[in-house]
């Protein structure tokens, strides 16, 4: 058996958990698995780096920058290394380059094409553990890049890919990923498996236990993905089977690969607290007003999510989306901008909304969910400002004192502390 780890920054924070990760992969070494270690910078080293470079010029060299950025993780990855063969486990260690991670030429948010894993497959023959520097790789000009933050889970699952492991685990400071945030409701439950298709939900909607790259990647290729904590004893004696944590998985695996017939309607509930609304009041009902505001909002590179436009009453309507509260100034200047031209009356904003969302993949197959929502949030008073939807989840906009009390209604109502039958 083949296994990718990746240890987070909070993982190797200090000698002595970076001496805690060689003992637990010595564990899985002694047992007999093929491992390969991919390693974040030390926590709070990568900002460190980025503070050292703005100090200079806030515009560096994109080249150099990443120059800069990629020496957190060779720290990290020769620490570990040395850590592990001073318990008398061999391991080699690799940065980007010489794990053999190619990528394209985007300083800072490269992308990775190809892996020569040769070097890594050489090393795992002769027994030993290979150590690989995440978060870069080396463009086909031979220059050294980084994978955007948060690119060691990234590097993890490529690296995954490339060599085919059984399984690729992230190592991480909570222990899974839950029905909802713990900090705001105690009674959230640790998902023993979730899909792909639900993850990504999750992860876009806010729950940010992985960067969403490496969910997709992971999604494209199948390859199982299991979030878990680092900060839990050490099992001198471990195996797949009784690995603790979340797994992630496709949706065609699902029968085989969980132990319980696990079907729950609803996975879990996402938010985000970075929302804004802007609303339009009084647009004339005619072809090509919501074109206009919306490339008026692209064009400035303002990402939009919600939009709905109501039904018109006397030949008027109301448009409104939402943006990430960070462009709201901007985007609200815009429409105010646009509001002779396209001839509505008014805009209104409010920049105090978030975005509540159910996930789950068993809402394709059951009615009736959105209702169940929406009466629970009306129950408690809570008025709902915009409602989108797709296939796997249902959002609804409120006004951000009602975040906790919706979250907490939500979990209840639908039962998601319940471990499913
Ligand atoms: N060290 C990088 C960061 O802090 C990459 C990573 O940790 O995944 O973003
Ligand atoms: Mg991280």
């Amino acid at each position: 058996m083949r296994i990718v780890q990746k240890f987070g920054g909070t993982s190797v924070g200090s000698i002595e958990r970076i001496q805690n990760v060689a003992k637990r992969v010595k564990g899985w070494a002694d047992n007999g698995y093929e491992v390969v270690v991919v390693v974040s910078a030390m926590s709070g080293e990568t900002n460190r780096l980025t503070e050292l470079i703005k100090k200079i010029d806030p515009n560096a060299n994109r080249r150099e920058q990443d120059v800069v950025l990629s020496s957190g993780e060779q720290v990290s990855m020769a620490l570990l290394s040395i850590a592990l063969q001073a318990i008398g486990i061999e391991a080699v260690s690799f940065s980007g380059w010489q794990a053999g991670i190619s990528t394209d030429k985007v300083h800072s948010k490269a992308r990775i094409l190809d892996i020569n894993s040769s070097r890594i497959d050489a090393v795992l023959k002769q027994k030993k553990i290979a150590v690989v520097a995440g978060f870069q790789g080396i463009t086909n000009e031979q220059n050294i890049s980084t994978l955007g933050r948060g690119g060691s889970d990234t590097s993890a699952v490529a690296l995954s890919i490339a060599l085919k492991a059984d399984e690729c685990q992230i190592y991480t400071d909570v222990d899974g990923v839950y029905s909802t945030d713990p900090r705001i409701v105690p009674e959230a439950r640790r998902l023993n498996t979730i899909l792909f298709e639900e993850m990504l939900e999750m992860a876009s909607l806010g729950a940010k236990v992985l960067q969403i790259r490496s969910v997709e990647l992971a999604c494209k290729y199948e390859v199982p993905l299991r979030v878990l904590s680092s900060l839990t004893p050490i099992d001198e004696n471990p195996s797949l089977e009784k690995l603790e944590g979340t797994l992630i998985i496709p949706e065609n695996k699902k029968q085989t690969m969980t132990k319980t017939m696990e079907d729950p309607k609803i996975a879990g509930i996402a938010f985000n607290r970075d929302e804004a609304q802007i609303k339009v009041m009084g647009v004339p009902d005619r072809p090509g007003v919501a074109y206009k505001i919306l490339s008026a909002i692209s064009e400035q590179n303002i990402e939009v999510d919600m939009i709905v436009q109501n039904t018109s009453a006397n030949k008027l309507t109301d448009f409104t989306y939402t943006v990430n509260r960070g462009d709201y100034a901007r985007a609200l200047e815009i429409t105010e901008g646009l509001l002779s031209q396209i001839e509505a009356t008014g805009v209104i904003g409010n920049n105090k909304m978030v975005k509540v969302s159910l996930v789950g993949v068993g809402m394709r197959s059951h009615a009736g969910i959105a209702s169940k929502m929406f009466e629970a949030l009306a129950q408690q008073g809570i008025n709902i400002l915009i409602i989108s939807t797709s296939e796997i989840k249902i959002s609804v906009g409120i006004d951000e004192q009602d975040l906790e009390k919706a979250v907490n209604i939500l979990h209840q109502k639908f039962e998601l502390e319940k471990q499913p039958a």
